[in-house]
């Protein structure tokens, strides 16, 4: 079969790799490199994400693709420490000591904190749902722990949106992030990053015969005579990636789903700036939600200098200034010079992630057009946060829902 795949992201290379083998693949990818969110920047002796990444022991699905493609011998498992920067203090919150020590909240909130931690793999997601995060967590935690430590976080991730954020987004998360041991959290990376994961996918699909057809936007799609028709030409099947948002201005009656947008400054510096720590949630006022010390992270010996990232998330339009008041706010902060900062780059997309708003799970499950294979971050793998590994099973799953459609056609 010919079939068309829009968008090059994970979703995309990995529906592409499974069916490159058995079919005419063609991938229109809008923007001049592939990898979407999980593209990098590619400097002159390495290359970096452009937004920072890791991923999880739980990953099931991925770490098979990982082995598939004979990159499991490149998987490291480190340590992934965290902390707050709060009235102008960093605080380390990886150990139980530094947990112990921290300040803002009492020992019985620690204590009620760690219980909740604890129980929230056993919480019924489906059930969570429609409920807000704010009132689940007061009701489940009390108004000064939502107040003190969850609402900054929220603020940080979702901004306006925060109060309307859904409990069964906050407990997946809590959820994933509490598999700790003392030392802290392990989280996986590729050696010298995910660029090589990115190009494995790639050299298969090609390999095969797959065309991947760069800064080439999709702008129409419209069905005649049992073909579907990308910008003009004949396909078979089409798998689409894209959100519903931009998959509409194709001409495509879909519903819409909203999403926010993420703005990510990448920063080459001369010294370490974040006390040792990956982690940092902001919770004083910034022009950002966390400072991320990337090679606190992995080894600072593959990049000889270190790699820190600014993240902030955003709906609606950014400043246009805001890559300049981030550098400025965090110079401030972190005390750091203008010659400390070797290269800085800034990174933005409107459409980082759906917004998990209560009652999300309803509109995702509406997401459909007939005949078209639909696979991204809005679909159910990436229920109820979007991941590489729900990428990775929505791209497997759509690749075999075209096989099913070859086998039943009067399906389709
Ligand atoms: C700041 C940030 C940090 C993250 N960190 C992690 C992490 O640590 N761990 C983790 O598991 N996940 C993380 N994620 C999530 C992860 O990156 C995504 O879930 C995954 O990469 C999404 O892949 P995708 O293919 O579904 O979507 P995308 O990566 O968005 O791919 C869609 C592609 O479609 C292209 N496109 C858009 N419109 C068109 C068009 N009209 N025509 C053709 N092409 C088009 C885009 O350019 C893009 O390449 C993070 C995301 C962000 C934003």
């Amino acid at each position: 079969m010919r079939i068309a795949i829009i968008g090059g992201g994970i979703s995309g290379l990995v529906s592409a790799y499974r069916l490159s083998k058995d079919h005419k693949i063609t991938i229109y990818e809008k923007s001049a490199e592939i990898g979407g969110l999980l593209s990098s920047y590619h400097r002159k002796a390495y290359s970096i994400e452009r937004y920072y990444h890791h991923f999880f022991s739980g990953d099931r699905a991925f770490l098979h693709l990982l082995d598939e493609l004979n990159l499991s011998d490149t998987i490291l498992w480190l340590k992934g420490s965290t902390g707050t920067y709060q009235n102008g203090t960093i605080y380390p919150l990886t150990t139980p000591l530094e947990i112990l020590l921290y300040p803002h909240l009492s020992i019985f909130e620690k204590f009620r904190l760690a219980l909740f931690t604890k129980k929230v793999k056993h919480f019924d997601l489906s059930h969570l749902d429609t409920i807000s995060a704010e009132k689940f967590l007061t009701e489940q935690l009390g108004e000064k722990i939502y107040r003190s430590f969850f609402r900054p976080l929220l603020n940080s991730k979702f901004g306006q949106n925060a109060e309307k954020i859904s409990a069964a987004w906050l407990v997946s998360r809590v959820a994933i992030r509490s598999d700790r041991s003392l030392g802290g959290e392990r989280l996986g990376y590729l050696e010298r990053g995910f660029s090589s994961f990115i190009e494995s996918l790639s050299n298969t699909i090609t390999g095969y015969g797959g065309e991947i057809r760069i800064n080439t936007p999709v702008t129409s799609i419209q069905k005649a005579g049992g073909e579907w028709y990308i910008n003009d030409e004949p396909f078979d099947a089409v798998i689409a990636t894209i959100a519903p948002g931009l998959l509409k201005k194709t001409g495509l009656d879909i519903p819409d789903i909203p999403y926010q947008g993420a703005a990510c400054l990448t920063m080459g510096l001369v010294r370490p700036v974040t006390q040792g720590i990956y982690w940092i949630n902001l919770y004083d006022d910034a022009p950002y939600g966390a400072v991320i010390g990337h090679t606190c992270f992995a080894p600072r010996a593959w990049y000889g200098e270190d790699i820190v990232y600014l993240a902030s998330y955003y709906t609606g339009t950014p400043p246009t200034d805001l890559k300049e008041r981030m550098i400025e706010d965090f110079q401030r902060k972190f005390s750091v010079r203008s010659d400390e900062i070797l290269w800085a780059e800034m990174t933005r997309d409107p459409y980082a992630g759906p917004l998990y708003l209560a009652g999300y799970k309803e509109q995702m499950n509406m997401i459909s057009v007939p005949g078209l294979v639909l696979a991204g971050m809005f679909s159910e793998e990436n229920y109820p946060e979007r991941s590489i590994e729900g990428s990775v099973r929505a791209g497997l799953r759509a690749a075999e829902e075209i096989v099913r459609m070859e086998k039943n056609p009067e399906v389709t």
